[in-house]
C-alpha cells in the first residue's frame, strides 16, 4: 500500500545506475545480435505460484509437457537449423527430469541458472541465497555444469541478488528491460556487477501463446506474433543492437508455436548481418572489448 512514508523512502536516483551500454562492434561480419535463449521452468512455473499446485495434476501437466514433448521438439528444431542456444533451467527441473537436462547439454547448448524452485526474487526474501545455492548444486551434481549465466525467475531482481550473483561468480545476467545492447551493472557500493544481456517482453512467448487456468491470457496466431518479432528484429538490426528471446518449451514446444518459431528462426538465419548465438558468447565478446578499452 502506498502511504506518504513509503513514498518518501523512494531514493531520488535511478534504480539502475549502470553507465550507458558501450558502443563496440559485433564480431565480423555481423552488425547485430540475437541471444537465443529458453527458460526451462517445467512444473516449477506452476509450483512457484502455489506449492499446492503439485497436487493439481492438470496444472502440473502444462509443465510436464516440457520433458515429454516440448524440449525434445525444440532440440530437434535447433539441430535442423544448426543453431546453438542457452537454456536457463531450474534446479528442480534438472532433478525431476535429468534425462531432459542431459539431452540439452549433450546437444551442445549452454546451461544457465534459473533458480531452484523458480521463486520470484522479492526484497527481503529469506530464500534468495538458498535458491541460488540449490540451483548451483543441482546443475553441478546432475550435469557437472558451473553456469556463468543467470536469468531471474519471473524476471525480477533485487540489489541483494545482484550482489550475491557477483559473489557466486556469475558472469552475465539476462533479465533487465532497460537497454538494447549489453552493459555492465554497477552495484550500490560502486563495484562492477554482472554483464547484462537485456530482454524485452515482445520476445517472451508466454505473453502471446500460453493460456491456462492460473495464467489466463489471449493466444495470438502466428501472423500476429511473426509481425511483432520481425519488426522488432529488423529495427534492432538497423540500430546495430541485440534482441533476446525468452522462450518456454511448454509454450514454444507446442505444435502451432513450434511452426511459428521455425519460421521466425529461418527468417533470422537469412539475415546475414545477424549473429545468432548463446549468452556466453555475447558476454565473452563484451569482455574482450571491455578489456581492450581499459
Ligand atoms: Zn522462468
Amino acid at each position: 500500500m502506498l502511504d506518504s512514508k513509503a513514498l518518501a523512502s523512494i531514493p531520488l536516483i535511478p534504480a539502475n545506475t549502470a553507465p550507458p551500454a558501450p558502443d563496440y562492434p559485433w564480431p565480423k561480419p555481423y552488425t547485430s545480435a540475437m541471444f537465443l535463449s529458453f527458460d526451462v521452468d517445467a512444473e516449477t512455473a506452476w509450483t512457484s505460484k502455489d506449492a499446492l499446485h503439485a497436487q493439481r495434476l492438470i496444472t502440473m501437466s502444462y509443465g510436464g509437457y516440457e520433458a515429454r514433448v516440448g524440449t525434445p521438439k525444440l532440440l530437434e528444431l535447433l539441430d535442423q537449423l544448426d543453431l546453438k542456444a542457452t537454456f536457463f533451467v531450474t534446479g528442480w527441473s534438472v532433478d525431476a527430469h535429468p534425462a531432459m537436462a542431459e539431452a540439452i547439454l549433450k546437444a551442445g547448448h549452454e546451461i544457465g541458472h534459473h533458480g531452484y524452485h523458480h521463486l520470484l526474487p522479492d526484497p527481503g526474501d529469506p530464500w534468495i541465497e538458498e535458491e541460488l545455492e540449490r540451483g548451483f548444486e543441482a546443475l553441478k551434481r546432475r550435469l557437472g555444469v558451473k553456469p556463468t549465466g543467470y536469468r531471474a525467475p519471473y524476471g525480477e531482481f533485487t540489489e541483494e541478488l545482484r550482489v550475491a550473483l557477483v559473489r557466486h561468480g556469475i558472469v552475465y545476467t539476462s533479465s533487465f528491460r532497460d537497454d538494447v545492447r549489453p552493459y555492465r551493472h554497477r552495484l550500490a557500493d560502486g563495484r562492477p556487477g554482472t554483464i547484462e544481456l537485456p530482454v524485452t517482453a515482445s520476445y517472451d512467448d508466454w505473453m502471446h501463446g500460453l493460456s491456462a487456468r492460473f495464467s489466463p491470457r489471449p493466444i495470438f496466431p502466428k501472423e500476429h506474433v511473426l509481425s511483432i518479432w520481425k519488426d522488432e528484429l529488423d529495427e534492432v538490426r538497423d540500430w546495430g543492437a541485440m534482441v533476446t528471446t525468452v522462450l518456454h518449451p511448454q509454450c514454444s514446444g507446442r505444435p502451432m508455436r513450434l511452426r511459428l518459431l521455425r519460421e521466425f528462426l529461418t527468417y533470422a538465419k537469412s539475415c546475414s548481418d545477424l549473429w545468432i548465438t548463446t549468452g556466453e558468447a555475447i558476454a565473452a565478446n563484451f569482455r574482450s572489448h571491455e578489456a581492450a578499452a581499459t
